[in-house]
């Protein structure tokens, strides 16, 4: 049974779905019971100090003003010890995004659930609260570990207890260090090394940001004055708060700071939170043209966390792009996180920007970072964050990670067999493009390959053969890739309605995406090819087991979609 003694918030801007769940909740014997009908009512109903602090938060996804991943953003940033439960009534795939985000927080995701949620669930979720498995207690414990007030934090600045650590940014093409990001860290004499979140929301809430951005900022100067001197010429990076951003004479100031030290700006990047560039106040704005004046490079923090439009996004000159650590850990093997960063780079070499992944802790992450062409990697596979003076010594020491060749998973003898036995059918109208799937797919061991031009020339094909695999194209003239694999899913080909389907995606096209996700595609190839992601890629969609939904499920779903450029691909009509 839960305990009755919860404080619980409900953020749900549909009337009917919100009173459901308050109700049950009262049926669970919890009358502790606050309601929101947004994100912002959400923020307001914790920040309200005479409240009781809200236990756990049970939240809709989409809702108007402030939605369901802003909300958990800022309850992550403000270092909230909340429960959550999702609601969603949509896309699944959203969840996957959202729960990655939350794996950041320092809240602890009871779980996520299609509505409307019902008695029996509900009462699970919380009873899961009430009896915390004793690693999510370590881990809320920690979360509570410090209790600074502003007071104590202004006393270590203002004491010097406060340095940056950097970490390492690297060329993913050359492989060479070329600068770090400098993140904020307290040497507390009593309590050790002390990570932002612990000062961070506290300072912004108390108007207090400025003091530590001018410690980090001075302290950010001497050390890349000091790399300068010691030949060692690289650009760091520094955090901006939104706050800073609107104190009038920030520009001005930061750009003294420099000279004052004699750096270039040229060395410097200071970095925006993807939330904080979609401000439309003016004093924010002009200072951040003036920065960009004086030779600072303009970085988007966070990106994907937000919601800005490239006009938001172009109204401030940036010269860098950061995908936010949440899609880039791990998503070499997952297919949503996958087609995030690829659209991420893309929007950035679109916006004729330098796009920086960060959170990158794997190998594998790595190597497919840099063959989408992604510009810089930064993460804990080159480095965690480092005193200055271990950065100099890891930096000068530093050799670059060799460029592996790209071992083909050479299974076993039978695996190959195993290949040469699958049929495949390839449909793209780019022939180059077919020409590079045939020869990856020799190379993997399948012999098997028929490759077709044209829709229609592929439903001529099913008409004599089924096939194992279909890889098929998005955007073909004629009729598209989308609308091909409806008529498969919806039985009206000769294939099966469950044939294994893989789509090739271009890097822009998350629309189509959307679609195919719904239509069940079973996996997601992105241009350029890699072999090894095509091996494994076909070896998972083989040996998953893979149910199709009745047709009735696929009828409605769009094939209409637009390819990013402009260029429009209407499906024919059946
Ligand atoms: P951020 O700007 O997104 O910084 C990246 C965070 O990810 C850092 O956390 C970094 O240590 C961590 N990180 C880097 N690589 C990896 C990785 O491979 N895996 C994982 N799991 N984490 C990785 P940190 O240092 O705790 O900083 C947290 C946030 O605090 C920063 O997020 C930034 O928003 C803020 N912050 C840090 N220093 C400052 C500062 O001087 N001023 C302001 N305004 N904010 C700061
Ligand atoms: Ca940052
Ligand atoms: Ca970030």
């Amino acid at each position: 049974m839960p305990n009755t003694k919860l404080t619980l918030l409900v953020a749900e801007d549909d009337d009917f779905q919100r009173l459901t769940i308050v109700k049950l909740l009262n049926d669970l014997g919890i009358s502790d019971v606050f309601e929101a009908r947004n994100g912002e009512e959400a923020l307001a109903v914790l920040n309200q100090q005479d409240n009781p602090p809200v236990d756990i938060l049970i939240t809709d996804l989409k809702m108007p003003r402030m939605d369901g991943i802003e909300l958990l953003r800022n309850i992550n940033q403000a270092n909230y010890s909340v429960g959550v439960i999702i609601l969603t009534g949509m896309d699944k795939k959203l969840l996957t995004v959202t729960s990655q985000l939350s794996k950041l927080n320092k809240t602890k995701l009871l779980g996520a659930v299609e509505k409307p949620i019902n008695l029996q669930q509900l009462s699970n979720f919380l009873t899961q609260f009430s009896n915390p498995s004793p690693k999510q207690a370590a881990n809320f414990a920690n979360t509570k570990q410090y209790a600074f007030t502003v007071a104590d934090i202004r006393a270590g600045i203002s004491k010097k207890q406060f340095k940056p650590y950097l970490q390492p940014k690297v060329n993913l093409k050359t492989g060479k260090i070329v600068g770090a990001e400098a993140l904020a860290r307290w040497l507390h004499p009593e309590h050790g090394v002390i990570s932002p979140f612990a000062f961070i929301p506290l300072l912004e809430q108390n108007n207090c940001i400025d003091e530590l951005t001018f410690c980090m900022l001075e302290e950010s100067a001497l050390a890349c004055k000091m790399l300068i001197e010691k030949g060692l010429p690289l650009n760091l990076a520094i955090n901006l708060s939104l706050v800073s951003l609107n104190n009038p004479d920030i520009a001005k100031k930061i750009t003294q700071l420099f000279n004052s030290y004699n750096v270039d700006p040229k060395y410097i990047t200071l970095e925006i939170t993807e939330s904080a560039a979609m401000t439309d106040g003016p004093i924010a704005l002009e200072n951040l043209a003036r920065l960009y004046m004086s030779g600072f490079t303009l970085s988007i923090d966070d990106y994907g966390t937000g919601y800005s439009n490239l006009q938001q996004l172009t109204r401030i000159a940036f010269g860098e792009l950061k995908i936010d650590q949440s899609f880039v850990q791990g998503f070499a093997s997952n297919d949503q996180l996958l087609i995030v960063v690829a659209s991420n780079i893309d929007m950035a070499h679109k916006l004729g920007i330098k796009c920086v992944a960060e959170g990158v802790e794997t190998k594998e992450d790595w190597d497919l970072l840099k063959s989408m062409g992604c510009d810089i990697g930064q993460g804990y596979h080159i480095a965690k964050p480092m005193p200055v003076a271990d950065f100099y010594q890891f930096t000068s020491s530093y050799k670059p990670l060799e460029p592996v060749p790209i071992v083909v998973n050479q299974k076993s003898k039978k695996q190959r067999k195993n290949n040469a036995a699958r049929k495949i059918l390839v449909v793209d109208d780019d022939q180059f493009t077919r020409n590079i799937i045939e020869r990856v797919l020799s190379t993997l061991g399948f012999v098997q390959i028929t490759s077709v031009a044209s829709v229609a020339s592929a439903l001529s094909a099913l008409e004599k053969s089924q096939f194992d695999i279909i890889i098929t194209d998005v955007f073909m003239p004629d009729i598209n890739g989308l609308e091909f694999i409806k008529r498969i899913r919806t039985g009206k080909t000769f294939a099966k309605p469950e044939t294994r389907i893989i789509i090739l995606s271009g890097m822009t096209d998350a629309s189509a995406v959307g679609a195919a996700i719904a239509l069940d595609v079973n996996g997601i190839l992105v241009k350029p090819l890699v072999t090894s992601v095509v091996d494994q890629k076909i070896y998972h969609v083989l040996s998953t087991p893979f149910k199709v939904n009745s047709s009735i499920a696929y009828e409605s779903i769009s094939t209409d979609v637009k390819k990013s450029d402009g260029q429009k691909t209407i499906a024919k009509s059946f």
